[in-house]
């Protein structure tokens, strides 16, 4: 039996050796769109500052790394230190880089990203923008206003601090927009293109919900290869899946693990045959992976007790059996991440 220090030990060994791979040439069903190109790169935003987009590594796109978690957690400290240990964890598994979205309305405490990211090494880049359920407050307040908002978190900084936002995350519930959804969508679009931060959405995707999004986002002007539909893999219309990865779309496969769950409809090893038929119909350059992870939330942890590994220990493994490539996993975790977050200056 292995132990579970030497089944983390063999798994960041496998992880380094395929992240290390160098992507020498294009296969033919490649569509990597950084390909033939100088590599887009840029600057990205962390807690502890700004980065070059070449620095970020493996980067998990969309995971939540606190702190809802008073109720499980006797203190504060003790929430730190069980993040720091998560967090540890992971990037002895080779992640490098966690994109944490969680926005202010998610009662978010910004130093206390501050305070893991330096304890355990882990670079996090927080997120600007609105959570599932648009803030009351937005309701009264003017595209414009939240426009600045955003657009303060990304120059200025959060809550008071200097530390910086470096991705704008905005949530519609369905594939009807309500009203402050659309203008929150409007204002996320204003604020990508004047600063140029790329945006991750939350979607209904078993409704088709992020065409609805695009039309919102491309009427305000904002390019496809700046935008992330998250919880694509809640579907497996390819139809629609494809649909949005040619247009540039980048799709956020960021709940396979849902699959997990007892009378679970997709099954987890169907959203990676997804993830499989995309890369097979040329998509490789538009897909994210990752596990909407969130630090002390007991339910997903019953169904995922993986976390934020789930990508690791089951995503990548499964994909390898379905005769994916080490080039093409690491152009999932490393190229695309490194592409899309990178802040032209
Ligand atoms: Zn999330």
């Amino acid at each position: 039996m292995t132990t579970r220090r030497e089944f983390l030990q063999t798994t960041a060994v496998s992880v380094l050796a395929a992240t290390s791979v160098q992507c020498t040439h294009v296969s033919k069903v490649n569509a990597n769109p950084g390909a033939g190109k100088a590599a887009r790169t840029g600057v990205v935003q962390t807690v502890l500052g700004p980065i070059d987009a070449s620095k970020l590594g493996f980067t998990l796109t969309h995971e939540h790394v606190g702190s809802g978690s008073e109720k499980i957690f006797s203190s504060r400290a003790n929430s730190v230190a069980d993040a720091v240990d998560r967090l540890k964890e992971a990037r002895d598994a080779g992640i490098r880089t966690i994109v944490d979205l969680s926005t202010f309305d998610t009662g978010r405490d910004i130093r206390y990203r501050e305070e893991i990211s330096r304890k355990s090494g882990m670079q996090i880049v927080a997120a600007t923008g609105q959570h599932v359920y648009a803030a009351e407050s937005y309701n009264a307040r003017t595209l414009e206003e939240i426009t600045e908002s955003f657009i303060k978190e990304i120059e200025q900084g959060i809550d008071g601090t200097d530390i910086k936002a470096g991705v704008i995350k905005v949530a519609a519930r369905s594939d009807v927009m309500t009203p402050t959804e659309d203008k929150v969508f409007k204002a996320a679009a204003r604020a990508s293109k004047a600063t140029g931060i790329a945006i991750e959405t939350h979607t209904l995707a078993r409704r088709r919900a992020g065409e609805k999004q695009a039309e919102v986002l491309e009427a305000e002007g904002v390019s496809p290869d700046r935008v992330s539909f998250g919880h694509s893999d809640d579907t497996d219309d390819m139809n629609y899946l494809i649909g949005l990865a040619r247009r540039g779309y980048t799709l956020g496969m960021d709940h396979t693990f849902w699959g997990m769950a007892p009378g679970a409809m997709l099954p987890w090893q169907k959203r990676a045959d997804c993830i499989t038929k995309l890369i097979e119909a040329g998509y490789i350059g538009r897909m994210f992976l990752s596990n909407d992870w969130v630090h002390g939330d007991v339910e997903r942890e019953t169904v995922n007790p993986d976390g934020m590994l789930f990508t690791i220990r089951k995503t990548i493994p499964y994909l390898k059996q379905n005769h994916v490539s080490d080039q093409s996993i690491r152009a999932m975790t490393v190229e695309n991440p490194r592409r899309f977050f990178g802040r032209l200056a």
